[in-house]
């Protein structure tokens, strides 16, 4: 796994490639500190969301989140506040910090088993790359990026083989 670590000194930060090998693990935290988690990175899914909701999320680009075992997944300090909405049908439960209100993560009944890591929150954020597949593109603003040669789909991802094999993400 490739990944990158921005080096700071001089005039300008210098962004080095490193090779993060697939026993590191991942760590993350929200931005006042006080939510500190762990994971293995063993990464099911790379997702770009442009949804209505995400973009409430994220603050008004879209959302980016790795999918990651929830068995792997530890949250080390802090405890989380959850928020399930009620007016829509298979809410998901999105965690977040109760003192500064960063979101960590979400959790979807139509993936169990699995956490979705909000990205801005990992302590190696390069690991994302590049999405695996961009969904509801229908509902992006003209401002958001969809990057070239990802598969991109109106709504919800439809279930398919893979990793996420008969499931549908959001
Ligand atoms: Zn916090
Ligand atoms: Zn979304």
């Amino acid at each position: 796994m490739q990944g990158a670590i921005v080096v700071w000194g001089g005039a300008r930060p210098q962004i080095m490639q490193i090779d993060v090998g697939n026993d590191m693990e991942l760590s993350g935290h929200c931005y006042c500190g006080a939510i500190r988690y762990t994971a293995q990175p063993d990464i099911k899914a790379r997702i770009q969301c442009c949804c209505r909701e995400c973009q409430y999320i994220s603050g008004g680009n879209p959302n980016v989140m790795l999918a990651l075992p929830s068995d792997s997944f530890r949250y080390e300090t802090g405890v989380v506040k959850q928020f399930t909405r009620l007016d829509v049908a298979n809410p998901v439960v999105r965690e977040f910090c109760p003192i500064c209100g960063t979101h960590l993560l979400s959790r979807s009944p139509r993936l169990p088993g699995l956490v979705l890591v909000k990205v801005g929150t990992l302590d190696q954020p390069a690991l994302f790359d590049k999405p695996d597949f961009v969904q509801f593109i229908s509902e992006c603003q003209a401002f958001h990026v969809v990057p070239d040669g990802v598969p991109a789909y109106e709504g919800r991802r439809p279930a398919q083989g893979g990793s996420l094999s008969g499931q549908t993400v959001e």
